[in-house]
């Protein structure tokens, strides 16, 4: 599932989905900084709903012309 998405002016696509959530490498490069590396989808939707907003923030300081998409379901009224 995706969690979170920057999408570049050139079309670049940064996202922090299942390849993050539930990778067992420890290498990542992901917009979520490592935070949901490995954690699986419950504490990594949990960790996006605490954290997201200062990682959309990081991201428009990075990219102000990117698209952020957010997508935790149910729970995205709380935060977003
Ligand atoms: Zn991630």
């Amino acid at each position: 599932m995706l969690l979170i998405a920057i999408i570049g002016v050139g079309g670049r696509i940064r996202r922090c989905d299942a390849r993050c959530y539930d990778a067992h490498e420890t290498e990542c490069d992901c917009i979520c900084a490592g935070v949901n590396h490995g954690v699986g989808l419950d504490q990594a939707i949990e960790n996006t709903r605490r954290r997201g907003e200062a990682w959309i923030a990081r991201a428009r300081h990075r990219h102000p012309k990117a698209r952020i998409v957010v997508n935790l379901e149910a729970a995205t009224d709380a935060l977003f």
